[in-house]
């Protein structure tokens, strides 16, 4: 019996075959990026449109296959092929979405896939049940399922190889290995039609109506299945279209986030580094510390000042080594910063250095807070003031002394000389001891004033001064008392000494010559009056009144000479 083809249903038949292809190739890829139920159903789903399209292929194959006799197809064993081809493609499916398939696995899936796809083809003749049976002629037989098996090997390959890729261009590949895959499996079914020999007056034995599916009863049937397998890929695909559109999205805000994190990092990473350097080469020492008052960091400048080694410092207490007189202040501070009460503080304080001796520093501190304005630990910053303090000290002392200083002298000023009396009187009681005081004065200043001009006069009054400073010893004390008068005080010296001194000191006066602006002064006279401690009087007023009477009477008693209180001693020769 000679069987005719009708073109346009082959075409469409391998149209349908490709669209299958395609489907399977999508649906592997879907199935292996989810998990789970979302898994499962896509198989489930996956594995009806694949194993309808390929059944479709097969029946519109059918359609196209035209006998001279009229034919139907027993409506169970149809279905049984349908059923098949949904099995078959749901193990291919499954196969092809493993994480990994080897070539043994693979071939062996072929084959088993090849030959499900097969028993629904030769199902599916069986469904006409002619009389006599379909021959079949061995090697287009074998044939046919090489080439059933080959496909869907290749089938497995490509949708295994292909299943991960979304650009554009492995659309168009994925597009080309359905066509591939479609030829192939049509290829296959109109390898076994060409194996089927309908005897001459074969019949077909399935009765038209109920179960017996006429051509046109299987067209329909094949219509709504191409349509819901169309339905499905389309649903599929603009599913998979907008879930394309939003993971690009999610994937381009996670991206940006991703970014803008690493930027953050980055950022955070060159502080950190700044902060680093910044901490170790500063010439200030600098240091963190814990909230409990440890040591966490050091930097060198803070070792140097310290003159303790990082490891040792590190394990000290922050106020070990304070001065124990600035210790109470500080600490009072500390506790005002870490109850926020104060943002960072200043004070100058003293700290001891490993070899004992004081360092004065200036100490800052603030508190390092976190997101909730609770303090995490301390930066100390600590600058070695201590040349600056003994600068500071040693004009402190300049000044203290300037102040008990005459500025024209240098002798002891008045406000001294008050002080020293009072004390070495106090002494002198205490201890028994005879005390002296010589009140001098210049003659007859007045006219070298005069004669020569005040700075002269100043000059004059400073030579005196060193005549009488050069005369006395350590323990004495000599001081400026008025203009060109002076007072000299001397612990522990009897009139003796008193008398001998005054002595010199009239004598040496008058030896000295003064020079003034290249003019010859000549010499200066000055008188010397004496009063003594207890001979006197008892109190240091009382002993200055007799020796200021004594000085008064040296001028009355012709100048140049030395009168002790009560008695005139005249200078000899
Ligand atoms: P006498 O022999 O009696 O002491 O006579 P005198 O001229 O020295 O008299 P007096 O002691 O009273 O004179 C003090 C004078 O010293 C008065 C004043 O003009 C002068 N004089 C006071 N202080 C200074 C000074 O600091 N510089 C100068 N150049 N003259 C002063
Ligand atoms: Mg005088
Ligand atoms: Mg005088």
């Amino acid at each position: 019996m000679i069987a005719t083809y009708d073109n346009t249903l082959v075409l469409l038949s391998i149209v349908v075959a490709t669209m299958a292809s395609y489907t399977a190739l999508d649906l592997a890829g879907r199935v292996t990026h989810s998990s789970g139920r979302t898994a499962t159903l896509w198989l489930l789903g996956g594995s009806a449109a694949m194993g309808a399209g390929i059944w479709s292929m097969h029946f519109i194959g059918m359609l196209a296959f035209e006998l001279p006799i009229p034919v139907f197809y027993d409506g169970w064993i149809t279905a049984a092929s349908l059923l098949i081809a949904v099995v078959t493609s749901g193990y291919a499916l499954s196969v092809a979405s493993r994480r990994v398939l080897g070539a043994l696995s693979l071939l062996g899936a072929g084959i088993i896939m090849g030959g499900g796809i097969a028993a629904m083809h030769y199902a599916g003749m069986a469904a006409m049940r002619m009389s006599p049976p379909i021959e079949y002629d061995p090697g287009w037989f074998a044939a046919s399922i090489g080439i059933a098996i080959a496909a869907a090997t290749a089938a497995l390959w490509l949708a295994f190889t292909l299943r991960s890729t979304t650009s554009h261009l492995a659309v168009a590949g994925k597009l080309v290995s359905a066509l591939v895959m479609g030829c192939a499996i049509a290829g296959m079914h109109y390898t076994g039609m060409a194996a089927a020999n309908f005897a001459e007056g074969s019949t077909c034995l399935v009765a038209g109506g109920g179960l017996g599916l006429s051509p046109e009863g299987l067209a329909a049937a094949l219509g709504s299945v191409i349509l819901s397998l169309l339905i499905a890929t389309l649903v599929a695909s603009s599913l998979d279209r907008r879930l394309a559109t939003r993971t690009a999205r999610m994937l381009g805000e996670v991206e940006q986030a991703n970014a803008a994190l690493l930027a953050a990092q980055e950022s955070l990473r060159e502080s950190e580094e700044r902060f680093r350097s910044a901490f170790e080469s500063a010439t200030i020492g600098m240091g963190l510390v814990s909230l409990d008052g440890h040591w966490l960091r050091v930097n060198g400048s803070l070792c140097r000042i310290f003159g303790y080694p990082e490891s040792e410092l590190l394990s000290a207490d922050y106020q070990s080594i304070s001065h124990p007189e600035d210790l109470q202040a500080d600490t009072e501070q500390v506790r005002r910063l870490a109850n926020g009460e104060l943002q960072s503080y200043q004070m100058e304080k003293r700290y001891f250095h490993k070899d004992g001796h004081v360092v004065w520093v200036n100490l800052s501190v603030s508190a390092v807070r976190d997101a909730r304005d609770v303090p995490r630990h301390f930066v100390v910053q600590i600058e070695d003031i201590s040349a600056r303090k003994q600068a500071e000290e040693a004009l402190q002392n300049m000044l203290r002394e300037q102040a008990l200083r005459d500025p024209l002298t240098a002798l002891f000023n008045r406000r001294h000389l008050e002080d020293a009396v009072e004390r070495e009187f106090a002494r002198a009681r205490r201890n028994g001891e005879p005390l002296a005081i010589i009140m001098v004065d210049i003659d007859h200043f007045k006219s070298i004033n005069d004669r020569f001009g005040h700075a002269c006069g100043d000059a004059v009054i400073r030579r005196v001064a060193q005549l009488l400073v050069g005369g006395v010893r350590r323990s004495d004390i000599a001081c400026r008392y008025g203009g060109e008068e002076f007072l000299l005080l001397l612990p522990g010296a009897p009139a003796s000494r008193a008398l001998e001194l005054a002595e010199v000191i009239c004598r040496s006066a008058r030896d000295l010559h003064h020079d003034c602006d290249g003019r010859s002064i000549g010499a200066v006279t000055v008188s010397c009056g004496i009063g003594l401690f207890p001979d006197h009087g008892a109190t240091a007023e009382v002993v200055m009144k007799a020796a200021d009477r004594a000085l008064y009477r040296a001028k009355e008693q012709g100048r140049d000479r030395v009168v002790l209180a009560e008695s005139a001693i005249r200078r000899q020769g």
